[in-house]
């Protein structure tokens, strides 16, 4: 089995560098072979990037989140541009819209998520995609700015008919832990209905902690959690599940580990 989380937040998990590579490590023994590390601003790009350098399993997002809108610094799209010029840079992310805390405001939000989308274009890559209660807003705007590589809506959150929407315009969905609570009937009609090429997962770790592990910060390690219960909920063989949404990482991010 192989599996690979397309979203960790390493450098939340742990600040420590010793601990990160213990815990992309421990990973791989989890079948977790590859791993895209998502940042949460700039600085922990760098930061984490030196400090999982000799992790070839390990890839890297760049990108500004919503979150550190009220906090840009000058000249954060060169220090992207400088990131992207790193080897295992495979997406521009994560970016897009939270209308649920309330950053800076919403013009500013959606004029850094568009500048952004505009990036990924100019550089070939594709995007990585926050989508907190602005789902509508989110659609809008990727249906004018998605770039020629396509984008994902990771630790999906909407339901099934907003998905279709996100289907025909070619965009990737990605399941989190989340997708394994009882309650979550809404993740579990559009895992069971979508079609697996379209289908990716991650950990969003150190959130989204899969059911069985509750009440425990969520790494990497715990992911095939996740595979195995969207397998249960499509009655389809847990090894081909996660031999599609293996290949399907490979395909979206374009690597061959
Ligand atoms: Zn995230």
């Amino acid at each position: 089995m192989h599996l690979f989380d397309t979203h960790a937040h390493i450098g939340l998990i742990t600040e420590d560098p010793i601990e990160q590579l213990i815990i992309v490590q421990e990973a791989r023994k989890e079948s977790v072979d590859c791993i895209v590390s998502i940042c949460n601003n700039l600085q922990d790009f760098f930061q984490v990037y030196e400090n999982l350098k000799t992790a070839a399993h390990v890839y890297h997002a760049v990108g500004v989140s919503p979150s550190e809108v009220a906090n840009l610094s000058r000249g954060w799209e060169e220090k992207i541009e400088e990131g992207v010029a790193f080897p295992r840079i495979i997406a521009i992310g994560e970016i897009g819209l939270d209308y649920y805390r309330k950053f800076g405001n919403k013009d500013s939000q959606i004029e850094l998520f568009i500048r952004q989308l505009e990036i990924a274009g100019r550089l070939g890559l594709p995007v990585i995609i926050h989508n907190r209660d602005a789902g509508r807003d989110v659609l809008e705007i990727l249906k004018e700015k998605l770039p020629s590589r396509g984008g994902v809506l990771h630790c999906y959150s909407e339901n099934w008919n907003y998905a279709k929407e996100a289907l025909n315009l070619n965009l990737y969905i990605s399941f989190a832990g989340n997708v394994t609570y009882r309650n979550a009937r809404n993740l579990h009609e559009t895992a069971k209905n979508m079609p697996l090429d379209r289908m990716l997962i991650e950990t969003e770790s150190p959130f989204m902690v899969p059911s069985s592990h509750r009440g425990k910060r969520n790494k990497p390690a715990y992911l095939s959690e996740t595979a195995l219960f969207i397998a249960e909920l499509r009655e389809e063989d847990p090894e081909t599940v996660c031999e599609v949404l293996f290949r399907n990482s490979l395909d979206f991010f374009q690597v061959t580990p």
